[in-house]
């Protein structure tokens, strides 16, 4: 997948990492992305607290 560079307060909750990074247009996105090997769970949230929850709550393919 495509890593940007600009992600900013990346953190990991379990295998999965959440961070933000501005999507050029004024306004801030949040990404959650397991980096378990074999699950390609990623995801944008328009709010932090959302893709953070995303990423508590994420169970990895088995
Ligand atoms: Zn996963």
């Amino acid at each position: 997948m495509a890593r940007p560079n600009r992600f900013y307060d990346v953190i990991r909750i379990g295998p999965v990492q959440v961070g933000s990074h501005y999507d050029g247009r004024g306004r801030t996105k949040h990404t959650a992305v397991c980096t378990a090997p074999g699950c390609d769970f990623s995801a944008d949230y328009h709010h932090r607290p959302a893709a953070e929850l995303a990423a508590r709550t994420h169970r990895c393919n088995a």
